[in-house]
């Protein structure tokens, strides 16, 4: 596990960091390698900076063009139901977004490969990501609902804005015994958890949940 985290390790961010991950594993977060790395990221880098006194409250937050940063308990819940079973050794994101459910992705798996549709987003990511040392990331900007073709199969894939229905490309890039957590639907969302065995995909339903869409074609 990389435990460089720059910033994170210093000034304000470590203490409130391990906070929000005591909060979290009181509302029942409990894997501990997803609890350490919420501990030790800096989640003040990854908001506008009038809301970095917001950061580390168990909220999403708007991020600009529309879009937000995730809650940090879906960030959790999510990154937790990938890692169950054994270590996945490479994960595609759809939905960089800010950069921190990728940040906490990249201290826990080999190689994360993420995708987003705008590209200014795409590109402030991509800076908090050098700024913390993290160098297993590779980002795309590029439409989602094709996934990653060139980089699959991909043993986890976890989608952060939500489809009205699964993308094919996503359950064809999924390896053998591979996993992928996607929220579905449209104003009523549920998170699901899809596993591969073969040609067949076995769907478990988690909760509901509330994401931005996952905007289908264009990027900009
Ligand atoms: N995990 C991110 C969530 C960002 S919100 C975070 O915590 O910051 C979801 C992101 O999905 C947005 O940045 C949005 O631009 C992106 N998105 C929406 N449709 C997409 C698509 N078709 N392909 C790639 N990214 C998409």
């Amino acid at each position: 596990m990389n435990l460089k985290v720059g910033r994170s390790a210093s000034g304000k961010s470590g203490r409130s960091g391990e906070l929000l991950a005591q909060k979290l594993h009181a509302e029942g977060i409990s894997n501990q390698q997803v609890l350490k790395a919420i501990a030790l990221s800096p989640r003040h880098i990854f908001v506008p900076e009038i809301l970095a006194h917001k950061a580390y409250d168990n909220t999403a937050l708007p991020i600009g063009q529309g879009q937000t940063i995730s809650q940090p308990y879906i960030v959790a819940k999510m990154s937790e139901l990938l890692l169950t079973e054994y270590l996945p050794q490479n994960v595609l994101e759809i939905g960089t977004g800010s950069g921190y459910q990728t940040s906490i992705l990249a201290q826990i798996i080999p190689k994360v490969f993420s995708v987003e549709r705008i590209k200014s987003l795409q590109w402030q990511a991509k800076r908090r990501l050098q700024s913390m040392d993290l160098h297993n990331v590779s980002m795309k900007h590029g439409d989602g609902w094709q996934g990653w073709a060139s980089k699959a199969p991909f043993d986890a894939i976890i989608v952060t804005a939500a489809p009205t229905s699964i993308p094919e490309a996503l359950l064809t890039q999924l390896a053998e015994g591979g996993k992928l957590v996607i929220p579905v639907g449209d104003h009523a969302q549920i998170l699901k958890i899809i596993t591969r065995n073969g040609d067949n995909f076995h769907e478990q339903q988690v909760e509901a949940v509330r994401f931005v869409p996952l905007v289908p074609g264009s990027v900009i």
